[in-house]
């Protein structure tokens, strides 16, 4: 028996452990020979295919270089290289790039620069807003912005407050008045994962409401954090999803597709003046922030490497005809079974299947096992189903997919 202990993983239940040995496209390969598609991009990160050549081959490169440095009072090309490439495809005002090596990491790095931002300035600003639903991360201050509920009920005593605002549903309005109230409370950020709300239940909301949000905040001077550890590198159509608002956010978090998700690798970017708050000659104002591995030359390859992709090839091509392909299978889908609530946006697709919600409605591990038999990983959220597939999947892979989830 394994000794690991697997995330998100009820052992007590016994589900099968499949044994991957490697990987290319959007298929994973099995030790016991067998193929399994994987529509959830292992968790959201792979964007162009698993193992893509460039990638491996700047990683491999790299790793004959230089392996690990540390960061404080260093800095090598392939940082400088990643930091200048971001420059230049992020919205402008984001001049500043902070490495860390994680989704959560650059969302708590994200939320001690704006704390810091306020404390540097003499404001006793330290309030944060949320959005209902919200997923951040597992750490504890990530998971004390995100969603309260089953997956993090025994931490509570360690959460810090936060003020919710309500999901902006069919009528935003009420979401848009709570922000404006805490904001005229003198809130220090609002942290929102804009467009899609992931792990929350793949739950979408217009660009119109991202926008005004935005511009509510920057009425009361709240810095408006934009976690695109999901939505990023075009996953929702645009490279980033407050550009279909045609937002720039003050703090920007950054991970997952950073690297073309091959290798772990986050960026929190900021605005000049949340860098300059903590630019003094008092060594007391530093940002006081590091892990060891922030930087990680070798994930800075990976990174560098697809940023070239960004630049040479038409990625946002290869989304729009990936969601025209998922909106044609959703709308196939729905002539077939009986889902609620069916939406695609960009390369995201999701559902409601029975009738529950909730991460523990539906029974999860038996739809995963029933797609995992047909040779598809999905992983549905409670009663949410969803494909966040590679954008390289083939349409007869995509067809193996939504015939095993026709069947379920
Ligand atoms: N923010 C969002 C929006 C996410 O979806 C996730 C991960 N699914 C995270 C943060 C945390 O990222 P990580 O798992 O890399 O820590």
């Amino acid at each position: 028996m394994s000794p690991i202990w697997h995330p998100f993983t009820q052992h007590g239940l016994n589900e099968p452990i499949p044994l991957i040995e490697r990987a290319g496209g959007a298929l994973l390969y099995g030790e016991d020979g067998r193929q399994i598609i994987d529509a959830i991009s292992s968790w959201w990160v792979t964007t162009h295919g698993h193992c893509h050549p460039p990638i491996m081959q700047a990683i491999a490169e790299q790793a004959g270089k230089l392996d690990q440095l540390i960061f404080a009072g260093f800095t090598h090309r392939p940082a400088e290289d990643v930091a200048a490439g971001l420059r230049a495809i992020m919205p402008d005002c984001l001049t500043r790039v902070f490495f860390s090596d994680s989704g959560s990491t650059s969302v708590e790095v994200a939320l001690k620069m704006a704390l810091g931002f306020w404390a540097h300035q003499g404001e006793s600003r330290s309030r944060i807003v949320v959005m209902e639903h919200s997923y951040h991360g597992d750490t504890i201050g990530a998971m004390s912005v995100g969603e309260r509920g089953v997956f993090n009920q025994p931490y509570d005593p360690l959460l810090f407050d936060v003020t919710s605002i309500p999901f902006p549903a069919a009528d935003p309005q009420p979401t848009l008045d709570a922000l404006e109230a805490a904001c005229r409370d003198g809130a220090a950020a609002l942290i929102v994962e804009p467009l899609v709300l992931g792990a929350g239940g793949m739950k979408f909301y217009a660009p119109a409401v991202l926008a005004e949000m935005s511009a509510i905040c920057a009425r009361h001077g709240t810095l408006f954090i934009a976690d695109e550890v999901m939505t990023g590198w075009g996953r929702t159509g645009t490279l980033l999803a407050c550009a279909q608002a045609d937002i720039a956010p003050d703090i920007l978090c950054l991970s997952k597709g950073l690297t073309g998700g091959a290798i772990p690798l986050a960026v929190t970017m900021a605005s000049e003046p949340v860098y300059a708050a903590h630019l003094s000659t008092d060594r007391a104002k530093m940002f006081f922030h590091s892990s060891s591995y922030t930087a990680n030359p070798i994930a800075c390859a990976a990174a560098n490497a697809n940023l070239a992709i960004w630049r040479d090839e038409p990625v946002l091509e290869r989304v729009k005809r990936l969601e025209t392909r998922l909106s044609e299978r959703v709308d196939a889908l729905a002539g077939k079974r009986a889902i609620r609530n069916a939406r695609v946006h960009g390369g995201i697709a999701a559902f409601e299947l029975g009738e529950g919600d909730g991460y523990l409605s539906g029974d999860v591990p038996a739809m995963m096992r029933h797609c995992l038999d047909r040779g598809v990983l999905l992983r549905p959220l409670g009663s949410t189903i969803y494909a966040m597939p590679p954008y390289c999947i083939t349409e007869e892979q995509l067809d193996a997919v939504f015939d095993a989830i026709a069947t379920i």
